[in-house]
């Protein structure tokens, strides 16, 4: 599997993530939230940011199903989904990640073939990988 390489804009992202917490960059002087992290805010151009807490919770933007060619791990684990979620604190926030059944389940966790645009989804982190995941929201 592959792990996550981390930068110092975004070692947070990952800190954050690792306690259970989607927390989004925002800056400091505008309030605007911006990912992926970077130093400057593109609104207001300030240095000065922050990492807020979001409610973790989103809807399915859009998805995929990858396809082979695929890394021999991910290969072993078709067919599974990849989706994009935006947040409901800010849809133009949108995150990539996978929809797994429950958190710490596999890629392939989940039919892909039910994954619907605009279904509800929490976010969650799975220790055993180091990566965040998403998870249907329960009525
Ligand atoms: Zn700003």
């Amino acid at each position: 599997m592959l792990t996550p390489v981390t930068d110092p804009d975004g070692a947070p992202f990952w800190e954050y993530a690792a306690r259970g917490e989607l927390r989004i960059q925002a800056c400091a002087d505008c309030g605007e939230l911006r990912f992926p992290p970077r130093p400057c805010c593109p609104h207001c151009q300030s240095f000065a940011s922050e990492w807020r807490a979001m409610s973790g919770r989103g809807r399915v933007w859009s998805y995929v199903v990858p396809h082979p060619p695929l890394l021999p791990d991910y290969a072993a684990l078709a067919p599974y989904n990849v989706i994009v979620v935006e947040l409901y604190e800010a849809p133009h926030i949108r995150l990539v990640g996978n929809l797994v059944s429950e958190v710490g389940a596999p890629l392939n966790s989940l039919d892909p073939h039910g994954i619907r645009i605009g279904a509800r989804a929490c976010f969650g982190y799975d220790e055993t990988t180091g990566l965040p995941q998403w998870v249907l929201e329960r009525p």
